[in-house]
């Protein structure tokens, strides 16, 4: 079975079976805004939702961890402290799904995370298509994600009374197998998936002026463009856009020590190129002073070395960091305004 049907009365009865599976995070409402949160009533599940406040990824890369613990005297070192549980991300949208592949990207080159690779072994992503614009920052058409693209277990698409979900692996067909009120799809169903999403095409449009490869050219002619100098005056070095980038992943290492003095933890927590001295080493040099400089890495991190580096853009689209942005910094006029360098 490639293609099941739940029906939508059914839904809360899916995700009371999920949640005896494994532990289960999906987004919930909170004070106006949408946070993904473990699961205690299905009742408060909303998969109507704008990009929650944080990407999922604090479940998979939290924002603090344990890497292991160590001695001084004598020195010793032990193994990554934390073991992992078997989760379930229910309701992810494809931005946020796009953002999970960006990062196996990066912790899969070698040397190989093994805290990520572990979390990212016990995951599951139920993933949700987005059949409406979550609002007017999001910019994923233009980069290709605003449909699946993979990277996801279930795809779950509304088409009206139903969900058509779209079976991807092992581990997603084990999610909907033996559940007695999840059924194959019916030919007249995968007809009704169609027409909903050729409805889609009327509504999704490209959110850039310029098609990505020319964005691409556009940052290599870009460097010293007037455009960082305007962001960089207005941008207040809060680090907020890349705290809730799903596709971020700067990290700093700490260690806390015990009274003793000899024994300690080691820590990573998440870092961000838009702070003060995250560009200085020793002896004082700093790489990055000002904030433009530090704008234009930023965007560079998106639209220029990782597609060098690894061929693939590391901007999903959720539209988080405008969304989010204390100085109203729009990334889609931030690419607007670089682009036309490249048509001259
Ligand atoms: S750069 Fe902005 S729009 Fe792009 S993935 Fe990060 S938060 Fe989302
Ligand atoms: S969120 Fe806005 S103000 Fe804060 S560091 Fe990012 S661009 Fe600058």
């Amino acid at each position: 079975m490639k293609y099941a049907t739940l029906q939508k009365t059914n839904l809360n009865d899916w995700l009371e079976y999920l949640k005896k599976k494994a532990k289960l995070y999906a987004p919930r409402k909170k004070e106006g805004h949408f946070v993904f949160r473990p699961v205690k009533e299905v009742e408060d599940v909303c998969l109507e939702y704008i990009p929650t406040i944080l990407p999922p990824k604090k479940y998979y890369f939290p924002q603090k961890e344990r890497l292991f613990k160590f001695s001084a005297q004598p020195f010793k070192t032990a193994k990554a402290i934390d073991t992992f549980d078997e989760f379930i991300l229910f309701g992810v949208h494809t931005c946020d799904i796009a953002g999970i592949q960006c990062m196996d990207v990066v912790f899969r080159d070698g040397p190989e995370d093994p805290n990520y690779l572990n979390r990212k072994d016990k995951m599951a992503i139920i993933g949700i298509e987005c059949l409406k614009y979550c609002d007017k920052h999001a910019n994923c058409v233009s980069m290709g994600n605003h449909i699946p693209r993979g990277g996801y277990d279930l795809m779950m698409i509304d088409i009206g009374d139903k969900f058509i979900i779209h079976i991807n692996s092992e581990k997603g067909e084990k999610l909907v197998k033996g559940v007695d009120f999840i059924k194959e799809s019916t030919e007249k169903e995968m007809i009704d998936l169609e027409r909903v999403r050729e409805e889609k095409k009327k509504i999704f449009k490209e959110e850039f002026y310029a098609p990505l490869s020319r964005i691409y050219d556009s940052f290599d002619k870009s460097f010293n463009s007037e455009v960082w100098k305007d962001v960089g005056k207005r941008c207040v070095g809060c680090g907020n856009c890349t705290a809730v980038c799903p596709t971020c992943y700067c990290f700093d290492v700490a260690d806390e020590m015990e009274l003793n003095l000899n024994d300690g933890v080691r820590y990573r927590i998440w870092n961000s190129c838009q702070m003060d001295d995250f560009a200085r080493v020793a002896g004082g040099e700093d790489f990055r002073k000002g904030r433009d400089s530090r704008q234009r890495h930023r965007y560079y991190r998106k639209f220029k070395y990782p597609v060098d580096k690894f061929n693939r853009y590391f901007c999903t689209g959720c539209g988080r960091c405008t969304r989010t942005c204390m100085a109203g910094i729009s990334l889609i006029d931030t690419v607007n305004a670089l682009a036309p360098v490249a048509i001259e």
